[in-house]
Order: structure tokens, then sequence, then C-alpha cells
């Protein structure tokens, strides 16, 4: 009955949040958070590495006011309790679809709305810490979309229910302002760092919103899929802040065989330390700011960790690969172009190295060699798997292993002719 009752109050004053539209938080509303929360204990931010408020307390739906914020996620994204407390209520409500309402003081409760059943962790009595666990993020009741509906409340049992403003409570920790060309302050240095911190040059970190930080944010934009205006609004700043260097993953490194220092591995791209050129005696000059100039091409290093990491395909051109366990070893061989011959006809130009001979992989074709194409340089010929080596950016493979046992070869000027016997 009592849970009835609940319910059927939630009912008369929940009002429907959720229209799912990113709305930037503006530099008042930091600032007016920020004063208002100096004399109001400070909450903390309830879903982790998500920080963009699609719907603002205070907002007007249809003749109603939206009592809370409405922060968008994942579903299934973990969120925690923003302040030690306990649990008075926790599961189906009315508009909500479950609800968890945490008792902080005697006139102070969080609520957290839209979870399905299995996204709610705790139950009535227990006693939460500030930063637990306590649910997950769902599209439950009068939702358009996932996200975590969040009121700050003065009483829970009350017609209408008392509520503020949560950003009051929130602070500011999370609440970044959108920034621009010209703006100085410490949200820049702040910008800054985190571009750096990825790998983008932004110069000095001087809280000075430059040419230079601009750049680095239209590349950082680019390279997420977001406008890239060189603005930094609420979805620039949520990635920037959700992804964290650990977004490269570390990967084992080997130089032509011997352990290297370990690389990162993000993107489809490996990374490696700059003093591979060093140890691959490749020639180049460092230009500083992260720029190298190798063999005649401009490099713009990345910074990973505070140290410079050359994406492996812009070592050199003559680099290729192989896997190893949790990383590569990348093999610097310079190969010496020869002439081949299939059958004694003239063919695509072969290579020489590590005392091997290359051949174009169309010379299957052209010796209708049966085979098949795996992707990744890996193909089956006679029932064999053959890895193909990258020269130049083509796949090339062993004259040997173009067909075993069926392939022999004489010698021609500045190269060879492959036999094809089937
Ligand atoms: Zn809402």
């Amino acid at each position: 009955m009592a849970v009835r009752i609940k319910v059927v109050m939630a009912m008369m004053i929940l009002t429907l949040c959720c229209v799912i539209a990113i709305v930037p938080v503006g530099k008042e509303n930091a600032a007016k958070a920020a004063v208002e929360s100096a004399s109001t204990p400070a909450w903390t931010w309830p879903v982790p590495g998500y920080t963009t408020i699609s719907s603002y307390f205070g907002e007007n739906r249809s003749g109603s006011i939206h009592k809370g914020i409405d922060i968008p996620a994942p579903l299934n994204t973990p969120f925690v309790a923003v302040e030690d407390g306990v649990v008075e209520l926790a599961g189906h409500a009315s508009g909500f679809g479950n609800w968890i309402v945490i008792k902080h003081s005697t006139n102070l409760y969080s609520i957290y709305g839209h979870m399905y059943d299995d996204g709610v962790y705790v139950k009535p009595g227990d006693t939460v810490k500030k930063g637990q666990i306590i649910g997950a993020v769902g599209s439950n009741g009068e939702s358009s979309g996932p996200h975590l509906h969040l009121e700050a409340c003065t009483a829970v049992y009350a017609t209408p229910r008392p509520c503020v403003d949560p950003l009051n409570y929130l602070g500011t920790q999370e609440q970044y302002p959108k920034l621009q060309y010209g703006d100085t302050g410490p949200y820049v240095v702040k910008l800054q760092t985190l571009l750096e911190d990825k790998g983008y040059d932004v110069g000095v970190i001087d809280g000075d919103f430059g040419s230079r930080t601009k750049n680095a944010v239209i590349l950082f934009q680019q390279d997420n899929g977001l406008t890239a205006d060189g603005i930094v609004g609420q979805q620039t700043w949520q990635k920037l802040l959700e992804t964290t260097q650990s977004s490269l993953a570390k990967v084992n490194v080997q130089l032509n065989g011997a352990a290297f220092n370990p690389g990162f591995y993000g993107n489809g791209t490996t990374y490696v330390y700059w003093r591979a050129l060093d140890k691959f005696k490749i020639s180049y000059t460092f230009k500083g700011n992260g720029i190298f100039l190798i063999e005649g091409r401009t490099v713009q290093a990345k910074i990973i960790n505070g140290g410079l990491y050359i994406p492996w395909n812009l070592l050199s051109p003559k680099m290729a690969f192989k896997s190893i366990a949790g990383g590569f070893n990348f093999i610097y061989s310079v190969a010496t172009p020869i002439n081949i011959q299939l059958n004694g006809k003239a063919f695509n130009r072969g290579y020489f190295k590590n005392n091997n001979a290359y051949v174009y992989w169309r010379a299957l074709n052209t010796l209708k060699i049966p085979y098949s194409f795996k992707g990744n340089g890996v193909f089956i010929i006679g029932g064999q798997k053959v890895l193909a080596e990258t020269i130049n950016g083509v796949m090339y493979i062993r004259w040997n292993q173009l067909s075993p046992g069926k392939i022999t070869y004489t010698r021609i000027t500045g190269g060879y002719n492959f036999i094809y016997t089937p």
C-alpha cells in the first residue's frame, strides 16, 4: 500500500523529461554554479565520463517544469551516488521507469531515474558512499533516449515534490564552458593540457586560445568525427574527457626481432618511440615541436605520455611488420629492385632482401597457381598459409613460397626467371 501511494505520487509529481537535445553549458551557467556551490556541499558528478547536459532544471515541458537535469550516456553506463547517504527508495516509479532516492540529510535527497529493473543496484536501507556505483543508465519510463535524470529535492513525500537545480550541488568540476579563439583563462589551460596529452600540438600551455590551439582543436575534432569548427562545445569537451590516453593501448614492439621500447596502438595505427630511427639507422633530422624530416618527408610525431611517437609506417616506406605476442616486430630492410621473369616472360619487378627474392603477388595469377587471399597479407597457396611482405606499400611473396616444390629458377641479368611446373 505504501509503495502504491508513492507510485501514485510519483506519477502525479513527475515532470516528464527527456528530449535529447544537446545544449551547451554556457559560461554563465558554469559561473552561476560556481557561485552557488561555493557555500553548499559539492556533489560528485553522477555519470563519470559523460558530462553533456541535454536538458536543464526548470525547463518548461508543455506546461510542466523539468525537476532535474538530464545527462545522456550509453545504455548500462554505471552511475554513482553523488554524496554519502542512505537509500530511501529504490524501484518502480511511474514516469521514471525505476528510480533511486538517496537521503543525504534531513532535507536533501538525490533522485536518479530511467533505469531498467536490472539497472538498480541498491535497495532501501542500504548505506552508500559518495562515488559508489548504484545503478546503470537506462531509457525506461518517459524517456526518448538513454540518459540519467537527476534531481535534488528537499522532500520526497510532499506534493508537489520541492526540488532545486542539481547544478547548485554539482559545482563546476565537470562543467566546462564553450571556448573559442581569443578566450583565455584556466579552462583554456585545461583544454590545452587535454589536447597535448592526446598528442596534439598546442605549443606552450599558456591559457591563451590562439591559432595553434585552434588548429589542434580542429585536428582533434576531425580525428573524432566531430564538426571541425575549432569551437570547443560540450561534445568536444566530452570527447576530450572520455578518450583518455588509455584509449591507446601499450603494445610490445620489436625492431628486427630485438625487443625495443613499448609502443602504443590505437585507431589502427601502432606508434613507435622515435628512437627507433636511431636503432634502424634511418636518416632523419629533428625540427622541434614533434616534427621530423625523415628521408625527405615531413612527419609529425604524436606526444604520448610525454614522449614522441611516430606511426610505424611513417618511419620509412621500407618498413614492414610481423605480428608478435601483444604487438609487432618491425622489419627495416633496404629491398633492392631486381628483374623478374615468369616462365621466360618479363614480369613486374621483384625485390631482393635478406638473401631472398620477393615476387609481386600477381605472379600467382600469371602462373595460374591456385590460391585464396585471406586479407592482411595472408594467402593460402597449395594448402599452406603464406604471409606476404609489404614492400613499398605492395604485397610481395618470397619466391619459394609461391608454390612449394613446383617453383624453380634460373638466373637472368639482374634477377631471376621463375619456372612453375604444375
Ligand atoms: Zn529528465
